[in-house]
């Protein structure tokens, strides 16, 4: 038995199995969570599809204002849900710079008011005495929707608010390591959706491979692993799904030498260390010019030995790794850094006694064949690297197979603004990084992703065109 529950067509579901969701920061057993089976799939992807014409239907104001009520209603449930977070992901509430529970919550609402806000106005491309030409925008028909275990709320409204605001229905599937946040966000969000518009359903990547294998769901929304997201692409295939993919990144950053060591190195921290450093767009390779290299390591490691790690229950900046595999990469990460030679300005090590607890590492001199700088980290873990020439930076930067984000650093906005677009990445900042909003496309390149989220942009990507073509004479 479970105190989750998965929702299919407005109806609470249990299913014969379980499985164990685990407490970061303790490492027991936080509560039971209900397995989906492949019927159980079909079942939610039957009642999405048989929701879809109605929801399709329904006028675009009446959907929008639907879409504020389900803010209004996850507001009613704050307390709550950030707990469940706090418990199941290991985010503190408040958190370092207030970037914890808290702040994955205030996106939550942000992000549904803003795209419940949204429209998609019929463009007119002709309309002459020949003929008028309309652009129109279609919903797909069901949406899957895969998420990650970093922001276990945040990924999962980024999904289906779009979805369910341009007309399509959806079956969501969260991490089988964080899915507690996310089934009870979608029973709160059920008391205001007509059934079968929102279903969940839970486990792991086989039931995220039946979704994405489904005959009957006309897209997939992921955000997760390249290596999952090749997998999803290729099962994608048999029906055509339409793909938005939202996969690792592992950002470069460049600080030039006019920058302010004392007003950057906070920012730089913060962005780096966001959600302990375990978000796809946080800044992960740091190419500092050497006239300043010493001072910002030493800034770094500054901020960095005064901040606290430990359990997110309590009053501390950083809560544990999510899950043991990550751990154990970060764990591996750092060993092979200091086998390589890196000098640790801070951290190396995990913390004894239970919990996948890392303080937080910057690790200085440290060469790019690296295996840090090389791979995503996803930790509490950031490799300072020295450059002189700043043409060398840029194309250290974008050796990468990787391209979601990217910044430049410098108290000349102009120049690093030059640099800044000649990133490979989805995104690239001026003095700053990792910051996102619900207005502005978010999305990489290279195998960072197909597609972007938010704003109309990312709204466009749950419609088909439908081109009207009416002759005049
Ligand atoms: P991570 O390694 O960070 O957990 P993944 O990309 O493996 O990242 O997981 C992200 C999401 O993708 C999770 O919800 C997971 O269950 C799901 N998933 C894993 N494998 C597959 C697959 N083959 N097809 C579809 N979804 C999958």
């Amino acid at each position: 038995m479970s105190d989750y529950n998965l929702i299919i067509n407005g109806e609470k579901v249990t299913t014969g199995e379980t499985f164990p969701v685990i407490n970061p920061a303790t490492e027991e057993v936080l509560a039971e969570c209900p397995k989906a089976s492949a019927d159980t799939v079909d079942q939610a992807v039957a009642a999405a599809r048989a929701a879809f014409p109605a929801w399709a239907a329904t006028p675009d104001e009446q959907r929008s204002s639907l879409i504020h009520a389900i803010a209004d209603k996850l507001a009613e449930h704050q307390g709550e849900l950030m707990q469940l977070l706090t418990l199941e992901q290991g985010k503190p509430a408040a958190g370092f710079a207030n970037l914890g529970a808290g702040f994955e919550f205030g996106g939550t609402l942000a992000w549904c008011h803003a795209t419940a806000d949204l429209v998609m106005p019929v463009e007119v491309i002709q309309d002459n005495d020949d003929a008028r030409i309309e652009v129109h925008r279609k919903p797909l028909g069901v949406v899957g929707s895969i998420t990650p275990w970093n922001f276990p709320l945040l990924i999962a409204i980024w999904h289906i608010i779009p979805a369910l605001r341009s007309g399509n229905t959806v079956v969501s599937k969260p991490s089988e390591y964080t899915p507690l946040t996310t089934l009870r966000a979608i029973e709160i969000m059920n008391e205001i959706l007509p059934p079968g518009v929102l279903n969940s359903v839970a486990g792991a990547g086989d039931v995220g491979a039946a979704i994405a294998n489904h005959a009957d769901i006309n897209k997939i929304v992921f955000t997760g692993s390249t290596p999952t997201g090749k997998k999803i692409m290729e099962s994608a295939s048999g029906n055509l799904k339409r793909l938005t993919l939202e996969l690792g990144g592992n950002d470069a950053a460049i600080v030039m030498p006019d920058t302010n060591v004392a007003e950057a190195a906070p920012k730089i921290f913060a962005t780096a260390l966001i959600n302990n450093g375990q978000v796809c767009a946080a800044l992960k390779r740091l190419y500092v010019h050497e006239d300043i290299y010493d001072e910002l390591c030493e800034a770094l490691a500054a901020i960095a030995s005064s901040v606290t790690t430990g359990d997110g229950s309590g009053d501390v900046d950083f809560g544990p790794v999510q899950n043991k595999a990550q751990f154990d990469k970060v764990c591996a990460l750092a060993e092979d850094a200091r086998a390589s030679g890196a000098r640790f300005l801070t951290g190396g090590e995990p913390l004894p006694g239970a919990g996948y607890f890392f303080p937080v590492t910057i690790v200085a001199d440290i060469a790019d064949d690296t295996r840090l700088v090389q791979e995503e980290p996803f930790g509490p873990i950031l490799p300072v690297l020295k450059f002189s020439d700043v043409e060398d930076a840029i194309s250290r930067a974008n050796d990468s197979t990787s391209g979601l984000g990217g910044s430049v650093w410098s108290a000349d906005v102009a120049a690093a603004t030059a640099i800044a677009s000649r990133l490979e990445c989805g995104t690239a900042w001026v003095n700053n990084h990792a910051m996102i909003q619900p207005d502005a496309p978010f999305g990489g390149v290279k195998q960072s992703g197909i597609g972007v989220e938010f704003g109309r942009y990312g709204l466009e990507e749950y419609t088909s065109i439908q081109t009207l073509q009416i002759s005049k004479s």
